[in-house]
Protein backbone atom coordinates (compact mmCIF):
# COMPACT_ATOMS: atom_id res chain seq x y z
CA UNK A 1 0.00 0.00 0.00
CA UNK A 2 2.06 3.68 -1.23
CA UNK A 3 0.41 6.33 -0.03
CA UNK A 4 1.42 10.17 -0.77
CA UNK A 5 1.39 12.58 1.65
CA UNK A 6 1.03 16.19 0.40
CA UNK A 7 1.73 20.23 2.51
CA UNK A 8 0.52 22.54 -0.20
CA UNK A 9 1.74 26.02 0.60
CA UNK A 10 1.21 28.79 -1.03
CA UNK A 11 4.02 28.73 -3.63
CA UNK A 12 5.34 25.24 -2.70
CA UNK A 13 4.42 22.04 -3.03
CA UNK A 14 5.95 19.30 -0.64
CA UNK A 15 5.48 15.81 -0.81
CA UNK A 16 6.33 12.28 0.20
CA UNK A 17 4.85 8.77 -0.90
CA UNK A 18 5.08 6.04 1.84
CA UNK A 19 5.34 2.16 1.22
CA UNK A 20 2.77 1.47 4.53
CA UNK A 21 3.70 -2.26 4.44
CA UNK A 22 6.83 -1.14 6.59
CA UNK A 23 6.24 2.87 6.47
CA UNK A 24 9.69 3.44 4.60
CA UNK A 25 10.12 6.59 2.35
CA UNK A 26 10.30 5.63 -1.29
CA UNK A 27 10.17 9.06 -2.32
CA UNK A 28 10.31 12.99 -1.41
CA UNK A 29 10.54 16.23 -2.96
CA UNK A 30 10.26 19.95 -2.21
CA UNK A 31 8.81 21.96 -5.07
CA UNK A 32 9.57 25.47 -4.48
CA UNK A 33 8.94 29.06 -6.11
CA UNK A 34 5.54 28.45 -7.88
CA UNK A 35 4.72 30.76 -10.14
CA UNK A 36 8.02 32.45 -10.85
CA UNK A 37 10.41 32.30 -13.86
CA UNK A 38 12.80 30.17 -11.38
CA UNK A 39 11.14 27.24 -9.96
CA UNK A 40 13.09 24.61 -8.46
CA UNK A 41 11.47 20.56 -7.64
CA UNK A 42 14.13 18.47 -5.50
CA UNK A 43 13.64 15.35 -5.70
CA UNK A 44 14.59 12.18 -4.19
CA UNK A 45 13.43 8.46 -4.89
CA UNK A 46 14.86 5.63 -2.81
CA UNK A 47 17.10 3.09 -5.14
CA UNK A 48 18.37 -0.35 -4.41
CA UNK A 49 20.80 -0.57 -1.06
CA UNK A 50 18.35 2.48 0.99
CA UNK A 51 20.21 5.06 -1.16
CA UNK A 52 18.12 7.87 -2.36
CA UNK A 53 19.25 9.10 -5.43
CA UNK A 54 18.50 13.15 -6.19
CA UNK A 55 17.44 15.13 -8.65
CA UNK A 56 17.02 18.53 -9.37
CA UNK A 57 14.96 19.94 -12.16
CA UNK A 58 14.58 23.69 -12.62
CA UNK A 59 11.89 24.84 -15.13
CA UNK A 60 9.41 28.11 -14.71
CA UNK A 61 5.79 26.60 -13.04
CA UNK A 62 3.18 28.90 -13.90
CA UNK A 63 1.10 27.07 -11.09
CA UNK A 64 0.01 24.66 -8.23
CA UNK A 65 -1.73 22.68 -11.70
CA UNK A 66 1.61 22.61 -13.51
CA UNK A 67 3.53 21.77 -10.25
CA UNK A 68 1.71 18.89 -9.54
CA UNK A 69 2.08 17.29 -13.37
CA UNK A 70 5.59 17.87 -13.10
CA UNK A 71 6.07 16.17 -9.94
CA UNK A 72 3.67 13.32 -11.64
CA UNK A 73 6.32 13.26 -14.78
CA UNK A 74 9.00 12.90 -11.92
CA UNK A 75 7.84 10.02 -10.03
CA UNK A 76 7.16 7.86 -13.17
CA UNK A 77 10.26 8.92 -15.04
CA UNK A 78 12.51 7.65 -11.57
CA UNK A 79 10.49 4.46 -11.36
CA UNK A 80 9.21 5.92 -7.76
CA UNK A 81 5.35 5.38 -9.02
CA UNK A 82 4.37 3.69 -12.51
CA UNK A 83 1.23 6.21 -12.09
CA UNK A 84 -0.80 8.05 -9.36
CA UNK A 85 -3.44 5.12 -9.44
CA UNK A 86 -0.86 2.93 -7.78
CA UNK A 87 -1.33 5.22 -4.52
CA UNK A 88 -4.16 3.89 -2.10
CA UNK A 89 -4.77 7.66 -0.86
CA UNK A 90 -3.24 11.00 -0.75
CA UNK A 91 -3.54 12.73 2.76
CA UNK A 92 -3.46 16.57 2.91
CA UNK A 93 -1.98 19.02 5.76
CA UNK A 94 -4.79 21.37 6.11
CA UNK A 95 -3.54 23.83 8.75
CA UNK A 96 -7.34 25.35 9.66
CA UNK A 97 -10.27 22.25 10.35
CA UNK A 98 -12.06 25.16 12.59
CA UNK A 99 -14.82 22.79 14.92
CA UNK A 100 -15.95 20.95 11.79
CA UNK A 101 -13.02 19.03 11.95
CA UNK A 102 -12.18 16.65 14.72
CA UNK A 103 -10.82 13.85 12.80
CA UNK A 104 -9.21 13.00 9.28
CA UNK A 105 -11.59 13.51 6.99
CA UNK A 106 -12.07 11.41 3.39
CA UNK A 107 -12.58 14.66 1.10
CA UNK A 108 -15.30 15.40 -1.13
CA UNK A 109 -17.38 18.09 -2.28
CA UNK A 110 -18.63 19.43 0.38
CA UNK A 111 -15.60 18.98 2.51
CA UNK A 112 -14.29 21.39 0.06
CA UNK A 113 -17.01 23.52 0.94
CA UNK A 114 -16.40 23.70 4.50
CA UNK A 115 -12.79 24.13 4.22
CA UNK A 116 -13.14 27.16 2.29
CA UNK A 117 -15.65 28.67 4.41
CA UNK A 118 -12.70 28.43 6.93
CA UNK A 119 -10.90 30.62 4.95
CA UNK A 120 -11.14 33.89 7.13
CA UNK A 121 -9.94 32.00 10.49
CA UNK A 122 -6.42 30.93 8.05
CA UNK A 123 -6.34 33.30 5.21
CA UNK A 124 -2.82 32.31 4.22
CA UNK A 125 -2.50 28.57 4.52
CA UNK A 126 -6.01 27.85 4.16
CA UNK A 127 -6.56 28.62 0.20
CA UNK A 128 -2.91 26.77 -0.36
CA UNK A 129 -4.03 23.84 1.08
CA UNK A 130 -7.32 24.15 -0.97
CA UNK A 131 -5.31 24.24 -4.25
CA UNK A 132 -3.04 21.51 -3.17
CA UNK A 133 -6.08 18.98 -2.76
CA UNK A 134 -7.80 20.44 -6.17
CA UNK A 135 -4.52 19.51 -8.66
CA UNK A 136 -4.29 16.58 -6.61
CA UNK A 137 -7.64 15.48 -7.33
CA UNK A 138 -7.72 16.41 -10.99
CA UNK A 139 -4.71 14.59 -11.50
CA UNK A 140 -5.24 11.92 -9.63
CA UNK A 141 -8.96 11.45 -9.67
CA UNK A 142 -9.42 7.61 -8.78
CA UNK A 143 -7.24 7.96 -5.68
CA UNK A 144 -9.15 8.67 -2.47
CA UNK A 145 -7.98 11.95 -0.78
CA UNK A 146 -7.69 12.86 2.71
CA UNK A 147 -7.95 15.55 5.06
CA UNK A 148 -5.62 15.73 7.91
CA UNK A 149 -5.83 18.98 10.22
CA UNK A 150 -3.62 20.50 12.02
CA UNK A 151 -6.26 21.66 14.53
CA UNK A 152 -8.04 18.66 14.75
CA UNK A 153 -6.10 16.93 17.94
CA UNK A 154 -6.95 20.41 19.73
CA UNK A 155 -10.83 19.84 19.54
CA UNK A 156 -10.62 18.33 23.11
CA UNK A 157 -9.72 21.38 24.39
CA UNK A 158 -12.17 22.30 27.48
CA UNK A 159 -14.45 25.84 26.91
CA UNK A 160 -12.63 27.49 29.89
CA UNK A 161 -9.43 26.67 28.30
CA UNK A 162 -10.56 27.06 24.76
CA UNK A 163 -12.99 30.45 25.10
CA UNK A 164 -11.16 34.09 25.40
CA UNK A 165 -12.79 36.46 27.89
CA UNK A 166 -14.30 38.71 25.39
CA UNK A 167 -18.26 38.87 24.60
CA UNK A 168 -19.48 35.46 23.90
CA UNK A 169 -21.62 36.38 20.67
CA UNK A 170 -18.03 36.91 19.05
CA UNK A 171 -17.70 33.27 19.51
CA UNK A 172 -20.96 32.31 18.11
CA UNK A 173 -21.02 34.99 15.34
CA UNK A 174 -17.72 34.45 14.51
CA UNK A 175 -15.94 30.95 15.57
CA UNK A 176 -13.53 33.63 17.93
CA UNK A 177 -11.73 30.91 20.05
CA UNK A 178 -8.77 29.12 20.97
CA UNK A 179 -8.19 25.98 18.18
CA UNK A 180 -4.32 25.73 18.41
CA UNK A 181 -1.80 24.48 15.69
CA UNK A 182 0.69 22.04 14.94
CA UNK A 183 -1.54 19.26 16.07
CA UNK A 184 -0.40 16.39 13.99
CA UNK A 185 3.30 16.65 15.50
CA UNK A 186 2.09 17.05 19.22
CA UNK A 187 -0.30 14.05 18.57
CA UNK A 188 2.69 12.06 16.89
CA UNK A 189 5.39 12.99 19.63
CA UNK A 190 2.64 12.51 22.43
CA UNK A 191 2.28 8.68 21.38
CA UNK A 192 5.94 8.33 20.46
CA UNK A 193 6.92 9.18 24.03
CA UNK A 194 4.04 6.60 25.21
CA UNK A 195 5.83 3.81 23.34
CA UNK A 196 9.39 5.38 24.54
CA UNK A 197 7.99 4.84 28.31
CA UNK A 198 6.27 2.02 27.46
CA UNK A 199 2.82 2.96 29.27
CA UNK A 200 -0.95 3.47 27.74
CA UNK A 201 -0.80 7.07 26.29
CA UNK A 202 -4.36 7.31 27.82
CA UNK A 203 -3.14 7.53 31.45
CA UNK A 204 -0.16 9.83 30.55
CA UNK A 205 -0.08 13.60 31.64
CA UNK A 206 2.50 15.42 29.16
CA UNK A 207 3.90 18.67 28.24
CA UNK A 208 5.00 18.55 24.46
CA UNK A 209 7.54 21.56 23.47
CA UNK A 210 7.50 21.89 19.19
CA UNK A 211 10.09 24.19 18.80
CA UNK A 212 10.55 25.02 15.10
CA UNK A 213 10.46 28.38 13.44
CA UNK A 214 6.95 28.53 14.98
CA UNK A 215 6.79 27.00 18.01
CA UNK A 216 3.88 26.03 20.27
CA UNK A 217 3.45 23.77 23.81
CA UNK A 218 0.89 21.40 24.75
CA UNK A 219 -0.23 19.92 28.14
CA UNK A 220 -1.96 16.32 27.17
CA UNK A 221 -3.60 14.59 29.82
CA UNK A 222 -5.01 11.13 29.63
CA UNK A 223 -4.49 11.24 25.24
CA UNK A 224 -5.94 14.33 24.77
CA UNK A 225 -4.93 17.83 24.45
CA UNK A 226 -6.43 20.16 26.80
CA UNK A 227 -4.33 23.36 26.41
CA UNK A 228 -2.13 24.36 24.23
CA UNK A 229 -0.03 27.91 23.50
CA UNK A 230 -1.28 28.86 19.74
CA UNK A 231 -4.92 30.22 19.40
CA UNK A 232 -7.18 31.59 16.99
CA UNK A 233 -4.06 31.95 14.83
CA UNK A 234 -0.71 30.68 14.84
CA UNK A 235 0.36 33.89 16.29
CA UNK A 236 -0.14 33.70 20.28
CA UNK A 237 1.89 31.46 22.96
CA UNK A 238 5.60 30.58 22.81
CA UNK A 239 8.35 33.77 21.01
CA UNK A 240 9.12 32.39 17.78
CA UNK A 241 11.47 32.66 14.88
CA UNK A 242 9.36 35.67 13.96
CA UNK A 243 6.35 35.70 15.62
CA UNK A 244 5.76 37.65 18.62
CA UNK A 245 3.62 34.99 20.67
CA UNK A 246 1.60 36.27 24.11
CA UNK A 247 1.44 40.27 23.83
CA UNK A 248 -0.80 43.21 25.38
CA UNK A 249 -3.39 43.40 22.57
CA UNK A 250 -3.58 47.37 23.76
CA UNK A 251 -0.30 47.32 21.79
CA UNK A 252 -2.19 46.90 18.55
CA UNK A 253 -4.19 49.74 19.09
CA UNK A 254 -1.48 51.93 20.26
CA UNK A 255 0.77 51.04 17.40
CA UNK A 256 -2.25 52.17 15.22
CA UNK A 257 -2.75 55.61 16.75
CA UNK A 258 0.64 56.54 17.04
CA UNK A 259 2.76 55.65 14.17
CA UNK A 260 -0.46 55.20 11.85
CA UNK A 261 0.31 52.08 10.64
CA UNK A 262 -2.30 49.65 9.10
CA UNK A 263 -4.11 46.56 10.68
CA UNK A 264 -2.66 44.72 7.98
CA UNK A 265 1.04 46.29 8.22
CA UNK A 266 0.85 45.71 12.25
CA UNK A 267 -0.56 42.13 11.23
CA UNK A 268 2.81 41.11 9.40
CA UNK A 269 4.98 43.11 11.80
CA UNK A 270 4.20 40.97 14.57
CA UNK A 271 3.64 37.82 12.17
CA UNK A 272 6.91 38.42 10.11
CA UNK A 273 9.15 41.16 11.68
CA UNK A 274 8.92 39.90 15.74
CA UNK A 275 9.87 37.25 18.00
CA UNK A 276 13.55 36.52 17.96
CA UNK A 277 14.02 38.73 14.66
CA UNK A 278 12.27 41.25 16.25
CA UNK A 279 14.58 41.14 19.16
CA UNK A 280 17.64 40.28 17.69
CA UNK A 281 17.83 40.65 14.02
CA UNK A 282 18.14 37.17 12.88
CA UNK A 283 15.29 34.29 13.24
CA UNK A 284 17.74 31.28 13.18
CA UNK A 285 18.36 29.70 16.55
CA UNK A 286 21.79 28.06 15.27
CA UNK A 287 22.83 32.06 14.21
CA UNK A 288 21.10 33.41 17.25
CA UNK A 289 23.52 30.85 19.42
CA UNK A 290 26.90 31.81 17.78
CA UNK A 291 26.26 35.44 18.09
CA UNK A 292 25.12 35.10 22.04
CA UNK A 293 28.27 32.77 22.46
CA UNK A 294 30.71 36.19 20.41
CA UNK A 295 28.88 38.49 23.25
CA UNK A 296 26.15 39.85 20.83
CA UNK A 297 24.11 41.70 23.69
CA UNK A 298 20.62 40.92 21.24
CA UNK A 299 21.14 38.34 21.05
CA UNK A 300 21.53 37.11 24.39
CA UNK A 301 18.38 39.19 24.96
CA UNK A 302 16.35 37.05 22.37
CA UNK A 303 17.73 33.67 24.16
CA UNK A 304 17.21 34.63 27.38
CA UNK A 305 13.50 36.38 26.43
CA UNK A 306 12.43 33.18 24.61
CA UNK A 307 13.28 31.07 27.51
CA UNK A 308 11.67 32.61 29.98
CA UNK A 309 8.52 32.18 27.86
CA UNK A 310 9.03 28.84 27.63
CA UNK A 311 9.85 28.03 31.29
CA UNK A 312 6.53 30.19 31.83
CA UNK A 313 4.11 27.48 29.97
CA UNK A 314 6.43 24.50 31.47
CA UNK A 315 5.28 25.93 35.11
CA UNK A 316 1.69 26.38 33.52
CA UNK A 317 0.92 23.80 32.26
CA UNK A 318 2.60 21.90 35.17
CA UNK A 319 -0.39 23.37 37.05
CA UNK A 320 -2.89 22.42 34.93
CA UNK A 321 -2.30 19.15 34.51
CA UNK A 322 -1.70 18.64 38.24
CA UNK A 323 1.07 15.64 37.59
CA UNK A 324 3.56 15.86 34.56
CA UNK A 325 4.70 12.29 33.45
CA UNK A 326 7.12 13.29 31.15
CA UNK A 327 8.46 16.79 29.19
CA UNK A 328 8.85 15.91 25.39
CA UNK A 329 11.27 18.53 23.46
CA UNK A 330 10.46 18.59 19.47
CA UNK A 331 11.39 20.96 16.07
CA UNK A 332 14.07 22.40 14.73
CA UNK A 333 14.95 23.46 18.22
CA UNK A 334 13.90 21.18 20.53
CA UNK A 335 15.51 18.07 18.67
CA UNK A 336 18.92 19.86 18.52
CA UNK A 337 19.35 22.84 20.60
CA UNK A 338 20.75 20.72 23.78
CA UNK A 339 21.66 24.47 25.47
CA UNK A 340 17.74 25.46 25.03
CA UNK A 341 16.73 22.36 26.63
CA UNK A 342 19.19 22.22 29.38
CA UNK A 343 18.25 26.42 29.73
CA UNK A 344 14.69 25.52 29.66
CA UNK A 345 14.70 23.05 32.54
CA UNK A 346 17.33 24.55 34.95
CA UNK A 347 16.65 25.00 38.71
CA UNK A 348 13.31 22.92 38.24
CA UNK A 349 14.01 20.52 40.85
CA UNK A 350 10.70 21.64 42.60
CA UNK A 351 8.73 20.22 39.50
CA UNK A 352 10.30 17.10 39.71
CA UNK A 353 12.04 18.03 36.35
CA UNK A 354 16.02 16.88 36.57
CA UNK A 355 18.23 16.94 33.24
CA UNK A 356 20.95 14.65 32.54
CA UNK A 357 24.22 16.91 30.71
CA UNK A 358 25.64 14.08 29.39
CA UNK A 359 22.19 12.68 27.87
CA UNK A 360 21.31 15.94 26.77
CA UNK A 361 24.73 16.44 24.82
CA UNK A 362 24.81 12.85 23.42
CA UNK A 363 25.35 13.11 19.42
CA UNK A 364 22.28 11.06 18.02
CA UNK A 365 19.07 11.93 16.15
CA UNK A 366 16.90 9.05 17.97
CA UNK A 367 13.79 9.37 20.37
CA UNK A 368 15.35 9.51 23.78
CA UNK A 369 15.47 9.97 27.69
CA UNK A 370 17.68 12.97 28.58
CA UNK A 371 16.24 12.89 32.15
CA UNK A 372 19.10 12.22 35.61
CA UNK A 373 17.72 8.82 37.42
CA UNK A 374 16.63 10.94 40.31
CA UNK A 375 14.30 12.97 37.87
CA UNK A 376 10.10 12.50 38.91
CA UNK A 377 9.56 13.60 35.15
CA UNK A 378 10.90 11.97 32.35
CA UNK A 379 12.78 14.54 29.94
CA UNK A 380 12.19 13.20 25.98
CA UNK A 381 13.79 14.25 22.69
CA UNK A 382 11.59 12.70 20.42
CA UNK A 383 12.27 13.49 16.46
CA UNK A 384 8.52 14.60 14.90
CA UNK A 385 7.41 13.53 12.47
CA UNK A 386 3.97 14.72 10.68
CA UNK A 387 4.41 13.27 6.88
CA UNK A 388 4.48 9.92 8.79
CA UNK A 389 1.59 10.73 10.97
CA UNK A 390 -0.59 12.09 7.99
CA UNK A 391 0.54 9.36 6.50
CA UNK A 392 -0.54 6.37 8.88
CA UNK A 393 -3.99 8.80 9.91
CA UNK A 394 -4.58 8.10 5.79
CA UNK A 395 -4.08 4.56 5.85
CA UNK A 396 -5.99 3.71 9.08
CA UNK A 397 -9.07 6.19 7.85
CA UNK A 398 -9.19 4.37 4.18
CA UNK A 399 -8.81 0.68 6.33
CA UNK A 400 -12.07 1.55 8.20
CA UNK A 401 -13.82 3.18 5.42
CA UNK A 402 -13.40 0.11 3.32
CA UNK A 403 -14.29 -2.40 5.97
CA UNK A 404 -17.48 -0.27 6.92
CA UNK A 405 -17.74 -1.02 3.06
CA UNK A 406 -17.33 -4.39 3.31
CA UNK A 407 -19.43 -4.64 6.18
CA UNK A 408 -22.47 -2.85 4.19
CA UNK A 409 -22.17 -5.33 1.38
P1 LIG B 1 9.85 24.72 10.77
O1 LIG B 1 8.98 25.24 11.87
O2 LIG B 1 10.02 25.69 9.64
O3 LIG B 1 9.54 23.30 10.35
P2 LIG B 1 12.18 23.54 12.03
O4 LIG B 1 11.39 22.63 12.90
O5 LIG B 1 13.03 22.97 10.97
O6 LIG B 1 11.30 24.70 11.42
O7 LIG B 1 13.11 24.41 13.01
C1 LIG B 1 13.91 25.44 12.55
C2 LIG B 1 14.69 26.00 13.72
O8 LIG B 1 15.51 24.96 14.28
C3 LIG B 1 15.64 27.12 13.33
O9 LIG B 1 15.57 28.17 14.28
C4 LIG B 1 17.01 26.44 13.39
O10 LIG B 1 18.02 27.36 13.70
C5 LIG B 1 16.79 25.48 14.53
N1 LIG B 1 17.83 24.46 14.54
C6 LIG B 1 18.05 23.47 13.66
N2 LIG B 1 19.16 22.77 14.00
C7 LIG B 1 19.65 23.36 15.12
C8 LIG B 1 20.79 23.12 15.96
N3 LIG B 1 21.64 22.14 15.70
N4 LIG B 1 20.96 23.94 17.03
C9 LIG B 1 20.12 24.94 17.29
N5 LIG B 1 19.03 25.21 16.54
C10 LIG B 1 18.81 24.44 15.47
Amino acid sequence: MKIMVINSGSSSIKYQIFDMRDRSVLASGLLEKIGEPDSRLAHQTLVQGNRFEKIEKKAAVADHRQGFDLINTVLKDTGALRNMAELAGIGHRVVHGGEAFTQPTLIDDAVIDTIRTLIPLAPLHNPANLTGIEVARAGAPDVPQVAIFDTAFHQTLPPHAFHYAIPRELYRKHAIRRYGFHGTSHFYVAKQAAGLMRRPFETLSLITLHLGNGASATAVQNGVSIDTSMGLTPLEGLIMGTRCGDLDPAIIFYLERETGRSSDAIDALLNKESGLKGICGVNDMREIAQLAEAGNTDARLAIDMYLYRLRKYIGSYTAVLGRLDALVFTGGIGENAAGIRSAACRDLEMLGIIIDEDKNRAATREAREIHSTDSRVRILVIPTNEELEIADQTKRLLESASSHETGDR
